[in-house]
């Protein structure tokens, strides 16, 4: 039944992301043509790489930075996520305390401060982004989710974190499915957001402050020219810069040392036409969180501005060699499945309401589920990578770390573990996908069976490894 009214739905979807497909999508900078030099030269026009731009800048108004991105600022990962803002920064308080002991009352102090200071850019820069900081609502939809829930919400209360938890009937207050059976509301701590807005309002203010950008401009190689700096080549022309911020996200061909860290992870997402107000009055929703369940598969959900329901996640695919293409961008068997699990989470929808856009991603997923960092070519180039699934908030931290790297003066981030230690590399092809295969059916069944983990996700548990997006 669902899955027959999701197809339906899904009927006249348009095959690109909703937040890109805008009329007011501002206009590309031309490529760059010739010889020039910068100050700061950064590779990617992401978020991590938009952040390094502007705060450059906020940090010397007479810094001489340039931006080259390799087709349109936000086309990536940056302009076509679930908008969910987050202040945490080591992809959940669990992960962060398995991996980084000792230091998460710190991080999650820092990924506060992170937060406040996107509300605030998006504030000074008048963004019109959709920031709506909601705090996000975890929900359980078997009764193996309710012991993670709880344990979870006191983990986040022992950090001060603001927690309000329900049973069934209060969660269902908030937002009525009749799939739900408790819930953790995390006030303070996620915003939701207009991501492609974001990335192009962050555009705006780095062009305001003086940042050359450059877009069509794929930087070709990075080399080490003497005096003169480091090189990078484009196909029209070079840049010469002292330093070097490389933020291109799962697209590492430049320095081949973080392919052994990143795999790509595609993860897909649909979004709904507006709803009315009586049919989103039916689902209550009066406090509008961004919304995930706990399962190992996941789904996330959330409102727009205009009241559309934003559906992704559960999938998350790796094609076997990790091949980056656009192909990947749309797989239909996900797009009926996801549509199904919507129907039956809002079964008051079914017939009511169509899916407009449909579309996929490239997540950068790193074996510790948090970014990591680090320098090349005598400390004259850094970079971040590896937000796995969660770099809309915590870029801005990466920026910040790459600078203070870049600048070569110790700060509070460089001296964190979580900053100067990397995750565990991926093994080389074909082991990888035959890992990463054999770990995705694990969470599967996992899900099927009470959460039970199987021995292999145990073994990976004890090693401190993992997949997710
Ligand atoms: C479907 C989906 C849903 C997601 N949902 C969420 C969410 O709700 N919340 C959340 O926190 N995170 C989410 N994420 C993850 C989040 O989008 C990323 O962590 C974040 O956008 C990473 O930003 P980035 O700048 O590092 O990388 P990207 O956005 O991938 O940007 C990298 C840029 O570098 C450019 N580039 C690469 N190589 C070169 C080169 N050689 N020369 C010039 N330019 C180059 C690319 O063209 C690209 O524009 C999601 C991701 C996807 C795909």
């Amino acid at each position: 039944m669902a899955a027959s009214t999701g197809m339906a739905a899904l009927a006249d979807c348009r095959p690109v992301p909703y937040w890109l497909d805008q009329p007011d999508a501002p206009a590309a900078r031309p490529a760059l043509a010739g010889g020039t030099g910068a100050g700061l030269a950064v590779i990617g026009g992401g978020f991590t790489g938009l952040w390094t731009a502007l705060l450059a800048k906020e940090r010397d108004p007479a810094a001489d930075v340039a931006l080259l991105e390799a087709r349109t600022v936000g086309w990536a990962a940056s302009g076509r996520n679930g908008g969910f803002c987050s202040a945490s920064l080591t992809h959940g308080i669990a992960n962060g305390e398995a991996r980084f002991p000792g230091e998460m009352a710190t991080l999650m102090r820092l990924g506060r401060e992170n937060l406040d200071q996107i509300e605030a850019t998006v504030a000074a820069h008048g963004i019109d982004c959709g920031f709506e900081r909601t705090g996000e609502l975890a929900v359980a939809t078997a009764p193996w989710q309710l012991d993670g829930l709880a344990r979870d919400a006191a983990a986040a209360r022992g950090y001060g974190e603001d927690v309000v938890e329900f049973d069934a009937a209060g969660v269902r207050a908030e937002l009525d499915s009749p799939t739900y059976l408790g819930g953790t509301w995390y006030r303070g701590g996620c915003a939701i957001l207009d991501p492609a807005a974001l990335a192009w309002g962050l555009r705006r203010a780095c062009l305001d402050a003086g940042v050359r950008i450059y877009e069509h401009t794929p930087v070709r190689s990075v080399t080490d020219a003497g005096h003169a700096g480091l090189r990078l080549s484009t196909p029209r022309g070079t840049v010469h810069a002292p330093r070097v911020a490389l933020a291109a996200g799962c697209y590492q061909p430049l320095l081949r040392r973080l392919r052994r860290y990143l795999v790509p992870v595609y993860d897909y997402a649909l979004i709904t036409e507006p709803l009315s107000r009586p049919r989103l009055d039916r689902l209550g929703w009066r406090h509008r969180q961004g919304v995930g369940d706990a399962a190992n598969q996941f789904h996330y959900y959330r409102l727009t501005s205009d009241n559309r329901i934003l559906w992704g996640g559960y999938d998350a695919v790796y094609y076997n060699g990790g091949r980056i293409t656009h192909a990947h961008d749309q797989r239909p068997q996900t797009f009926a499945r996801l549509a199904a699990h919507f129907f039956e989470t809002f079964p008051a929808l079914a017939g009511q309401v169509r899916f407009t856009h449909a579309w996929g991603g490239v997540i950068d997923t790193c074996s510790r589920f948090c970014a990591f960092f680090g320098t090349a070519y005598g400390g004259r180039l850094g970079y971040a990578a590896g937000y796995t699934g969660l770099g809309v908030g915590a870029s801005r931290f990466g920026a910040n770390v790459v600078l203070d790297l870049l600048g070569g003066e110790p700060t509070e981030r460089t001296s964190l573990r979580m900053v100067r230690t990397k995750p565990v590399p991926f093994p080389p092809e074909p082991v990888r996908s035959a890992v990463i295969q054999l770990t995705r059916a694990s969470l599967a069944r996992a899900d099927r069976h009470q959460g039970r983990r199987d021995l292999w996700l145990r073994t990976l548990d004890r090693l401190g490894l993992g997949f997710d997006s």
